[in-house]
């Protein structure tokens, strides 16, 4: 007898090792563990949604004919492990390769110290090929997705024409996705999956055991099981895509979802498969029931955005974790733990995401992350705390968004200039400032939102290092035409707003 080891986030029907046993020849080990649970203080809805996907997956396989040895509630890795080999003395193990950078060498040091061999698959929750990716990025000081996204439409043929063309004569739509809804503008709701016994009594678990963690348990409505997501995703093909370009990067207080998918908890799981779900929303083009711009704003955000950052991830580790360009070293305040700032935008988002362990790629990216990198918060303490505080998040998707993208502390490998930006950004793109308690038009003096002084103290204080940037010559070219009094006032309420950071 052999034994298949499947992990948490890997709850795919396609893993490699069904290609080369039978449930007559493995037996399947899945194990929950609650030291890797309690690593950090991770979202209670993260931990529920986890630990009942998983004992999903278990029941699906189960159907399927496998035996499954499921130990629940284990205090570690290694006690399940060692249950396992106890109880089934496998001659081999095999597991497909992990998300994380050293997850694989550890488990297999596990089972040799255990006397059994444990052979690694390669992923297939992945199109892209990592030896393929180090190649090219041999050498190269920055590395721009663009180009890996159009290698990426022509090994998928994903809207491409048959003279090898993109469809529609372009590669990329993003300048026709920077609308922002009418007010009152009503989006679709969010289909919502009731809790079953499964989920309740993972519930019940994350409340007797991790009651430390982030967020709220409940109201609980995330699918759980591969039916579920598909039909989760199947209404964003039917009721979002569409308005899904035009509004990705629009916020609307209140709207957490917007036209966004909200399909990464899942595939990032293996509950959805990424290149399924770029292909579906391609038969929307096709079908004439999505505009161009939205499917393929999709499409590149699967085959492009996820990949790249995967390959970032295991191209950079493990120093990549430790990156810190601008020497950041200020502590995370305490609102994006509990909300509680007169800053609205700040407000709505941290409320959001503690009562559902989700928000989307602009709050991410221009609001809190870019808070952060204003504010110079030590780049480790705004990855852990992104990476505990979402449903979706793991190692090898926070650190090259946090690190690299938002924050710049890997000093432009990933972004060709920060993504920096001050209150005018916010106020065009939402409906937050409206109902703020600052000013967005004004730089400095009581009341002045702290987005727009932080952001000139930001680029002044790391003048050296952006001005040889072209991308920023025009930036500094603004603040530079400003008068010595005006510089000098913002720079001055710049520093007083970093002094009484925790109170704003
Ligand atoms: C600071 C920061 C932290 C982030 N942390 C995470 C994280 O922990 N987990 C995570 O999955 N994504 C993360 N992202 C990327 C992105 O914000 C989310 O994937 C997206 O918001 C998920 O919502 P959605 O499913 O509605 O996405 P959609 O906008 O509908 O996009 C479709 C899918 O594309 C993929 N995708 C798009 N952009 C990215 C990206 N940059 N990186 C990886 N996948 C992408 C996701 O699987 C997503 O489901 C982060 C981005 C930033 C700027
Ligand atoms: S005024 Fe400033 S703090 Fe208030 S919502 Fe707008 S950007 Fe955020």
């Amino acid at each position: 007898m052999e034994t298949i080891w499947i992990l948490g986030d890997q709850l795919t029907l396609r893993h490699p090792a069904f290609e080369r046993l039978t449930p007559r020849d493995a037996v399947i080990l899945m194990i929950e563990s609650a030291a890797h649970a309690r690593r950090t203080r991770y979202h209670k809805q993260k931990l529920v949604f986890l630990f009942s996907a998983m004992r999903h997956y278990a029941e699906e396989l189960r159907a399927l004919g496998w035996q499954v040895d499921y130990r629940r509630e284990q205090p570690d890795f290694e006690a399940g492990l060692e249950a396992h080999l106890r109880q089934f003395r496998p001659a081999r193990m095999w597991l497909m390769e992990p998300t994380e950078y050293g997850v694989a060498e550890r488990l297999q040091q596990a089972a040799a110290a255990r006397q059994v061999a444990l052979r690694i698959l390669p992923t297939t929750m992945f199109l892209s090929d990592r030896h393929e990716f180090a190649k090219r990025a041999r050498g190269k000081k920055t590395l721009v997705m663009e180009p890996f996204y159009r290698r990426m439409r022509r090994q998928t043929g994903i809207l491409m024409e048959a003279d090898g063309e993109p469809t529609g004569g372009t590669w990329n739509y993003d300048q026709n996705n920077r609308e922002v809804p009418p007010r009152g503008h009503r989006f679709p709701p969010l289909p919502r999956y009731a809790p079953d016994a499964i989920t309740r009594e993972a519930m019940d678990w994350v409340r007797r055991d991790f009651p430390e963690g982030y967020g709220d348990i409940e109201p609980f409505h995330w699918a759980v099981t591969r039916a579920d997501a598909e039909d989760f995703y199947r209404d964003f093909l039917e009721h979002r895509l569409d308005g899904f370009g035009p509004y990705e990067d629009a916020m609307v207080a209140g709207e957490p979802a917007l036209y966004h998918s909200l399909a990464s908890p899942y595939v990032n799981v293996g509950l959805l498969d990424p290149l399924e779900a770029a292909r579906q929303a391609e038969r929307r083009y096709r079908e004439g029931k999505a505009r161009l711009n939205s499917a393929e704003g999709v499409v590149r955000q699967f085959i492009g955005w996820r990949e790249f950052i995967y390959q970032i991830y295991w191209l950079k580790m493990p120093a990549f974790a430790e990156a810190n360009f601008f020497g950041d070293e200020r502590p995370l305040p305490h609102y994006y733990w509990d909300a509680e700032t007169r800053m609205r935008c700040m407000r709505e988002i941290v409320t959001q995401l503690l009562q559902t362990g989700h928000a989307h790629h602009i709050q991410r990216l221009m609001v809190l992350g870019n808070f952060a990198l204003l504010a110079g918060v030590r780049p480790q303490a705004v990855n852990e705390w992104f990476w505990l505080a979402y449903v979706d998040a793991y190692e090898w998707v926070t650190l090259p968004n946090v690190l690299g993208m938002s924050l710049y502390a890997d000093g432009g490998f990933l972004a060709t200039k920060p993504y920096a930006a001050s209150a005018a950004y916010i106020n065009r793109m939402s409906d937050y400032c409206a109902g703020c308690a600052y000013d967005p038009k004004r730089r400095h003096g009581e009341g002045a939102c702290p987005f727009n002084s932080l952001y000139w103290g930001f680029l002044d204080r790391h003048r050296e290092k952006l001005f040889p940037n072209q991308r920023m010559r025009m930036i500094y070219a603004a603040w530079d035409k400003l008068s010595a009094d005006e510089r000098a006032a913002t720079l001055s309420w710049a520093a007083q707003t970093l002094a009484r950071l925790e109170s704003l």
